[in-house]
């Protein structure tokens, strides 16, 4: 069987006896791909270099369906996005992104949509300040969950269907959406958010990624994204553990918060 190639991007990667990684990818042809790369760390072409978390590159391989691991044959470098690596806010965000999809995708699909959503949201945190990363990451969050139907939903309530007028309403991780006063009964566990917050993240969802960063979240907006949406996600992921990625970045941000008092 001939040889394929896809464009893709390193989700992950670990040791395999002495001197192999297996590596996991997510391909534009092919969607999330184990890959065997054999003899990767003793290869004095870089590449072990090329395979880490959220490198673009081009991978070769004989691809057999039925098969949980393929071999890697050859991989090539794709666009490089350097300055993520010169950052450390940026290194997390794009670890959790990376981290996000080899969690909540099982196995091989069509990748387009989702392979264009993880390379855009790389390129922006590698070309935007290091602030606006949280924002792109929430972008993120909202449209992966778009790219499979299950995006939540922030305008409309999801009891009645009716746009709610009062001040605050409900956001239920479980259902996916936004309650008003008179429905919110339909989740005991939905949690308040404000009617501000709840447009604050449509407009993360509407807005150009460039243009993201007009958005000024006051602190309780911030916090009740945060907890929406990482709620929502928790809920998706059933085994209720946090991201890796997501727990590094609190620490040094604990740290810098140490350090400036
Ligand atoms: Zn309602």
């Amino acid at each position: 069987m001939a040889i394929q190639s896809s464009e893709a991007i390193v989700l992950n990667r670990i040791p395999l006896g002495d001197t192999s990684l297996l590596v996991t990818v997510y391909a534009r042809a092919f969607g999330k791909v184990k890959l065997v790369a054999r003899g990767a760390r003793r290869s004095k072409r870089g590449t072990a270099s090329l395979l880490q978390p959220y490198q673009v590159i081009t991978v070769y391989f004989n691809h057999r369906t039925n098969r949980e691991l393929q071999q890697l044959s050859k991989v090539e470098a794709g666009p490089y996005f350097r300055q993520i690596g010169e950052d450390l806010t940026k290194v997390a965000y794009a670890s959790a992104v990376c981290e996000l999809v080899n969690r909540l995708v099982l196995g091989e699909e069509p990748g387009e949509a989702l392979f264009g959503l993880i390379f855009r949201t790389l390129e922006a945190i590698d070309r935007q300040s290091a602030e606006s990363c949280e924002m792109l990451f929430w972008r993120f969050q909202i449209e992966f969950a778009d790219v499979y139907g299950t995006g939540p939903e922030f305008t409309s309530c999801l009891g009645c269907g009716e746009r709610p007028e009062e001040t605050s309403v409900c956001f239920s991780p479980a259902l996916g959406g936004i309650l008003c006063r008179d429905c919110q009964a339909q989740d005991g566990e939905a949690m308040r958010i404000s009617l501000g917050t709840a447009r604050l993240l449509s407009r993360v969802r509407e807005l150009p990624l460039e243009n993201l960063t007009r958005l000024k979240p006051v602190r309780t907006s911030r916090r009740e994204i945060q907890r929406a949406i990482r709620a929502f996600y928790l809920f998706q992921m059933d085994d209720g553990r946090e991201l890796k990625s997501l727990k590094f970045l609190e620490s040094i941000e604990e740290d810098s918060r140490e350090r400036r008092q």
